[in-house]
């Protein structure tokens, strides 16, 4: 047979999503790949059957259904300050894994560089490598996440097209503070950088902190493609809605990406998601107390049990420190955790460019129920040991 495709051996598949399939082969908790386990709200479901009987059940415009994007438009003003045009400014994909591809392709060459931070959500990564780009990873060093400014400008001048920006970011739980958005504003225009945000989880960051928006920083609307997806924000991460927003020029371009790419995302589940970017503010504020309630119970689960953990500022995440298991392989360590404990979670080297092998990240998007069903099992943890290299005997 000929040879396949070179670029692809130089990563694996997933393996956030591989975890899912080890949760479902050993009936574990998963608690590895984000997702929730509880419904989206009752009226985009409510609106979802009523679509189901009227469509629309054809191709809608490639770049999204009109009245999508208007009320696309609509939200993102709401919540950014910043008007969009929804004719000239958006263009709506099929999640932001999509968005993240689609804002790759639009920026890069073959050749080209593009800075990534490291712990990095591990997409960015084969993103890069599928446009014969070639990463550049700057670290955020723990346990605030912090990057060293001239280490980042170092990598600046290597002349990037493009810096990825997880704000919030998976899987730190880091949000980045209006200082440090400047730093990276001023160096990107300093250097003619793009700046590709993936901002999921906009809408789940736990007070004190505040989410920060760089497209609205002088200066960045034009260089920052802004990619974003709702199935963080209404739970329905399997309809596979997202989109990327940045000025007419760029977006021309994304587009004709996004149209050979995929054509365009599911025409009933934009018809249907609509009343969701309608709500008020009342429903991010309960989303938060929602998140900030579950986070709360997990991490005092956690704390009870004498496990090592961070302290996310955003997101639904949690590494927790698995050095004193006996482990030198993160990814054995998840396999036996799934297999022994009933718990699927992803091995921090996923995450990590650097030689980090002692974390592994689980989520509590889930009921309380599944939390307390997951903490009764990580009680074994501390077994793991026994485990290793041994017959299982817990
Ligand atoms: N963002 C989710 C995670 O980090 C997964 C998203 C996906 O698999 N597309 O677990």
């Amino acid at each position: 047979m000929r040879k396949l495709s070179k670029k692809t051996e130089t990563f694996t598949d997933s393996i956030i999503r591989r975890m899912t399939r080890i949760a479902i082969e050993h009936g574990a908790v998963n608690l590895s790949q984000g997702f929730p386990d509880f419904n989206p709200p009752k009226a985009i479901l409510d609106r979802l059957s009523e679509v189901a009987h009227t469509g629309p059940h054809q191709y809608a415009i490639t770049w999204g259904a009109p009245n999508f994007r208007a009320a696309l438009a609509k939200k993102f003003e709401h919540f950014t300050g910043h008007a969009v045009d929804p004719e000239t400014e958006i263009v709506t994909v099929c999640g932001s894994t999509e968005a993240m591809m689609t804002a790759m392709m639009t920026v890069t060459n073959p050749g080209d560089k593009v800075i990534i931070f490291s712990p990095f959500y591990e997409n960015y990564g084969a993103d890069t490598i599928l446009c014969g780009a070639d990463p550049i990873y700057v670290p955020l060093i723990p346990p605030d996440f912090h990057f060293d400014p001239d280490v980042l400008e170092a990598a600046f001048k290597q002349n990037p097209a493009a810096l990825v920006l997880c704000n919030p970011s998976n899987p730190a739980g880091k949000v980045f503070t209006e200082e440090e958005l400047k730093i990276i504003a001023d160096l990107a225009v300093k250097y003619d950088t793009f700046v590709l945000t993936d901002e999921v989880y906009e809408h789940i960051v736990y007070k004190p902190y505040r989410h920060n928006y760089i497209a609205n920083i002088p200066g960045m609307w034009e260089r920052t493609l802004a990619c974003n997806s709702l199935s963080k924000t209404y739970s329905i991460t399997g309809w596979r809605l997202g989109y990327v927003t940045s000025s007419p020029e760029v977006i021309d371009v994304a587009r004709k990406v996004h149209d050979f790419l995929t054509v365009g995302a599911a025409a009933p589940l934009m018809e249907a998601v609509i009343p969701g970017l309608e709500f008020p503010d009342s429903y991010y504020e309960e989303l938060l107390a929602t998140y900030t309630g579950k986070k709360e119970l997990f991490l005092n689960g956690l704390d009870r049990l004498g496990i090592a953990h961070t302290d996310p500022h955003a997101a639904y995440y949690v590494m927790l420190d698995i050095s004193e298991y006996g482990y030198e392989d993160d990814v054995e360590f998840c396999y036996k955790l799934a297999e022994h404990v009933g718990v699927a979670a992803v091995p921090g080297s996923s995450f990590f460019k650097e030689p980090v092998n002692h974390l592994v990240r689980l989520h509590f998007a889930k009921t309380d129920e599944t939390l307390y069903d997951a903490l009764d099992k990580l009680e074994n943890i501390k077994k793991m040991h026994d485990v290793k290299n041994s017959p299982w005997r817990l």
